[in-house]
């Protein structure tokens, strides 16, 4: 082997220590993301740097790893559970659900800034019929969730947060027995922008007035 000049030998170590560097970078990044993987649960993880990182990942790379939300969050029900049912998603399903979670429930949570609970996410057939929901539902297309705020929160600051973001299917303020929530949806193309009421087993339109609906109901 021929000898090595002063000058091919400093920039041989010097192409060692870039890679090296590198590599440490690389394995940074990763172990930084699984950890923030493990904090994802019940959506109290990551910091406003560490969404905005996330955000570019997302868009970039269209990783459909969600910052905030689960796959399981959304396909766990208690009444499923109950009656024996299996809620598991068609891997189908199961790509349109974390496309909901990476297109709108992410970006409503990072505006929203607080913890959010989803008290109804993927429902099959079986378990939509049985707790009341009408067949064409988006939960069934593993395209809506409900949302509600962790103990503390806000639902209006919430449904304020959802408004703002935008780029929704459909946002309905639903209301039942005494119990309040946001149902989001989002699907891929032709989405309507529509915020809707329903009270009393009833829908209004209220793209226009939600404003002045919102103000009395949270
Ligand atoms: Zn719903």
């Amino acid at each position: 082997m021929k000898k090595l000049t002063d000058i091919q030998r400093t920039a041989l170590w010097a192409s060692l220590a870039v890679a090296t560097v590198g590599l440490a970078a690389l394995v940074w990044w990763i172990t930084r993301r699984r950890a923030e993987r493990n904090l994802s649960g019940t959506g109290t993880g990551g910091n406003l740097i560490t969404a905005a990182v996330q955000q570019v990942v997302d868009t970039t790379n269209h990783i459909m790893q969600g910052q905030y939300f689960t796959i399981s969050e959304l396909t766990r029900s208690a009444t499923a559970q109950s009656h024996h049912i299996d809620n598991t998603p068609t891997p189908a399903i199961r790509a349109k659900l974390e496309a909901l979670i990476v297109n709108c429930l992410d970006p409503i949570r990072r505006i929203y800034g607080r913890p959010v609970i989803v008290s109804s996410g993927y429902r099959c057939p079986q378990l939509n019929s049985l707790v009341g929901g009408v067949s064409t539902s988006q939960h069934t297309m593993g395209e809506a969730a409900d949302l509600v705020p962790a103990s503390g929160g806000s639902l209006g600051a919430l449904a304020r947060a959802a408004i703002q973001f935008g780029d929704f299917d459909q946002l309905i303020l639903e209301q039942a027995g005494g119990s309040k929530w946001i149902h989001v949806s989002w699907r891929e193309g032709n989405r309507r922008h529509k915020i809707l009421a329903y009270r009393n087993g009833r829908y209004t339109d209220i793209t226009n007035n939600w404003e002045t609906y919102l103000a009395s109901w949270a």
